[in-house]
């Protein structure tokens, strides 16, 4: 067939993909592990370096499931489509046991179940103007910066793989992994407490800091709280709503993934206040509910119904016994990180109210030198913090994911070569 078009039609692609940097961290480890193994074929390799959990499934999630699938086989109990927000008595519980035991006064139409917080937090950028003025820690969780680099929020890659358009704010042992308030106004702040990599938390007049800074400049702070479980000390906030002033000014992502071990199984959700408002370009108000709510609507069709069963019995006395005892679990094993490389003078920091320990790499070595040095003398793969930003450079992310018997022999390894 003769084409009528004078040149071969060619599809354009996402330009804003381009300016990606080559996802550098987890297939640079992949290929030192590999070529490690390649010359060490009978060496047992512990990795703590995946941020995922490990532990089965609490048993009250499972018998949730194994119900609702049994459910779903009845021609009473079948569902299909659910609500795009998520199932009523989801976001019942949620609301109840998250935010109004903790006195904070979200209800449930402001929750928005979801599939993942990842997606979640990558996906409030739809609502979101191209102007806003954007915020990041560094070392930063990269799903945020990606997220803006795909959507055309940035400029390209300069020195240090910082990305021109976004505003880097470092959390390092220098500021005490505290945030310090941006020298340029800003728009948009993604915070994540607990904090991943770094294990760091942030206290209620940190946080207040933030959501006044927030009220005054009539900016948005995208709080991330997929860790809030593992804070063991009452005095910190689980929740940005914890703060008075923060549901004029703040969404929260939550998660399901590492408190109840969901990350194959998928269930998170999306607090958006009623009364969060932006400005259209004409500079009219638009609260952010009624557009996420239609972007979910339109983008979205709900989890699936087991999911949500399975989710809805993690606020069952069986589910929270469960799930607080896997935290437990999980916490023991970061403090078997923390006082074996402390007792062989290693700074670390992190690893009491999150999953995650952040090593001071010893003697200026690098991260990546560290790593290698791990690798090839105690043959225990980490994570190297230059992987998560510029700021995190000289510092290496260990985590407590894993099974007590592979910590134990994890630190055993490190502390004999040391
Ligand atoms: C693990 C994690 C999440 C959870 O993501 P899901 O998509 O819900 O599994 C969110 N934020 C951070 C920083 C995480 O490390």
């Amino acid at each position: 067939m003769i084409s009528i078009y004078a040149f071969p039609v060619v599809v354009q692609v996402n330009g804003n993909y381009l300016k990606l940097q080559a996802g550098y961290l987890f297939p640079e480890i992949a290929r030192r592990v590999n070529t490690f193994l390649e010359v060490n074929q009978n060496v047992e390799l512990i990795r703590l370096g995946i941020g995922d959990v490990t532990e089965p499934l609490p048993l009250a999630c499972r018998t949730a499931m194994k119900s609702a699938i049994d459910e779903m086989g009845t021609e009473s109990g079948f569902h299909g489509y659910g609500p795009e927000q998520g199932y009523t008595w989801l976001r019942e519980v949620i609301a109840k046991n998250d935010f109004q035991s903790r006195g904070c006064d979200i209800s449930p139409e402001e929750i928005f179940v979801s599939d993942g917080s990842k997606c979640d937090s990558s996906n409030i950028l739809d609502i979101l103007g191209e102007g806003n003025r954007i915020a990041v820690t560094d070392p930063v969780y990269p799903v945020y910066v990606d997220s803006n680099v795909m959507s055309g929020r940035t400029g390209h890659a300069g020195d240090l793989g910082r990305y021109q358009g976004l505003s880097y704010l470092p959390i390092t042992a220098e500021n005490n992994f505290v945030v310090d308030l941006p020298d340029q106004p800003v728009d948009l702040i993604y915070l994540c407490f607990p904090n991943n990599p770094t294990g760091a938390v942030a206290s209620k007049s940190q946080l207040k800091c933030w959501v006044d800074y927030a009220l005054e400049h009539k900016a948005l702070i995208l709080f991330d709280a997929a860790y809030e479980a593992f804070i063991q000390d009452p005095e910190l906030p689980h929740s940005i709503y914890e703060i008075d002033g923060a549901r004029e000014c703040a969404i929260e992502f939550r998660s399901f993934s590492k408190n109840a071990g969901f990350t194959g199984t998928r269930c998170a959700f999306t607090v958006v206040p009623k009364v969060l408002k932006g400005n259209a370009i004409d500079g009219d108000e638009v609260d952010l509910w009624s557009l996420w709510n239609r972007r979910q609507s339109t983008k979205f069709n709900g989890v699936s119904y087991i999911v949500q069963r399975g989710a809805e019995a993690v606020y069952s006395l069986e589910g929270k016994a469960q799930t607080t005892s896997l935290v437990e679990f999980y916490m023991k094993n970061a403090a078997i990180i923390r006082n074996k490389l402390s007792a062989i003078g290693l700074d670390v920091f992190g690893g009491e109210h999150a999953p995650y320990v952040w090593i001071k790499t010893p003697n200026d070595i690098d991260s990546w030198g560290f790593f290698d040095l791990l690798l090839n003398c105690a043959h225990v793969v980490g994570t190297p913090g230059s992987g998560f930003g510029a700021s995190g450079e000289g510092y290496f992310r260990l985590s407590a994911f894993n099974s007590r018997s592979n910590v134990e022999s994890a630190m055993k390894r490190i502390t004999q070569f040391s």
